[in-house]
């Protein structure tokens, strides 16, 4: 991949390409964004463009390159764990490799995707303030508030957003998305485009997402067992994620009843209709209810009894609507 094939951000990359290409650079970047908005894409190939020695750098055609593209490159260095975090074994794993010079050139690029824990990120600190010669960090993170302060202040931060909508409906077509698909899947992603991406082939969401909106129907108390023998076979997660889109339509049927454009640019008919059954005090109960019932899913009650509550609130709240 070449920088020229990143959608977006396209600030942040110029800067970042001229950085790279005058080999005059701050030696720790920290790519910050939420899952999805490319963060670790972008660090990859600064870390690449670090090594090139090509002239437009990353080259993709010269010997560092090809190695880098290969994973055979002895100076691109990937730190994992076999642990959800980098724990201090593995930063003083690193710290021993540095120690020693590179292999190849003068250039060595260290590339960490994974959260770093804080015995780790102190036990980095002054190798991030005074990298050995020719070394450069390229760290992700979802947020920056996962590092030290101290960690932060060493390092130069590059903030990603979300895409203009456009942009992200061009980024899917790119890749083979259906038209009809690219304006849903950019509303629903917020214009994160790894999200969208992830949002395409996800049939277990939308399945989840048209019982959400099933749920929020009319409901007579005769139904509720029905709905809740449906809803109670659910896992924990499914459980979650259910209440999450829920917590969307509501936002939707909210953003209707104040003018705004809905994300659900599938469901407008049944937004239209649904929005002028709510008033806004019940759209509050019901958001109110859905998060209270999410809390009780997170305090470890069982699926069954944290949808019960919803769905005695959404039973009050629903009577009146004839669809
Ligand atoms: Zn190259």
């Amino acid at each position: 991949m070449r920088f020229d094939e990143f959608y977006g951000q396209s600030a942040v990359v110029r800067r970042l390409r001229a950085q790279l290409q005058d080999g005059a650079i701050v030696h720790a970047f920290l790519f910050a964004g939420p899952r999805g908005c490319g963060k670790k894409t972008l660090a990859q190939l600064c870390a690449q463009a670090w090594l090139c020695t090509g002239p437009d750098k990353p080259c993709g055609v010269c010997g560092p390159c090809l190695r880098v593209q290969a994973g055979s490159h002895p100076d691109y260095i990937r730190v994992t764990t076999s642990r959800t975090e980098i724990g201090v074994d593995d930063a003083r794993e690193l710290i021993e490799k540095l120690a020693m010079r590179p292999y190849e050139g003068a250039r060595r690029s260290v590339l960490i995707t994974s959260p770093i824990n804080k015995n780790a990120q102190n036990a980095l600190l002054k190798t991030l303030e005074e990298p050995p010669e020719g070394t450069a960090f390229f760290i992700t993170a979802d947020q920056t508030a996962q590092l030290l302060p101290t960690v932060l202040s060493r390092m130069q931060i590059v903030h990603l957003g979300p895409l203009e909508p456009q942009l992200c409906q061009q980024a899917l077509l790119a890749r083979g998305v259906a038209p009809d698909r690219a304006p849903l899947l950019t509303a629903l992603s917020g214009g994160v485009l790894g999200r969208a991406l992830e949002l395409e082939h996800d049939e277990a969401y939308f399945a989840l997402r048209e019982t959400a909106f099933a749920l929020l129907e009319p409901l007579a108390p005769a139904l509720l067992a029905d709905r809740l023998a449906q809803v109670k076979g659910y896992n924990r997660q499914q459980a979650a994620q259910l209440l999450d889109c829920i917590c969307e339509a509501l936002a939707d049927l909210m953003r209707i009843k104040t003018g705004g454009e809905p994300l659900a640019l599938d469901r407008i008919q049944w937004l239209q209709n649904a929005s002028a059954a709510f008033d806004e005090r019940a759209l509050c109960a019901l958001q109110d209810g859905a998060l209270e019932a999410q809390a009780r899913l997170g305090r470890y009650s069982s699926v069954q009894s944290a949808m019960e509550a919803f769905l005695f609130i959404l039973v009050k709240e629903t009577k009146g609507w004839q669809s």
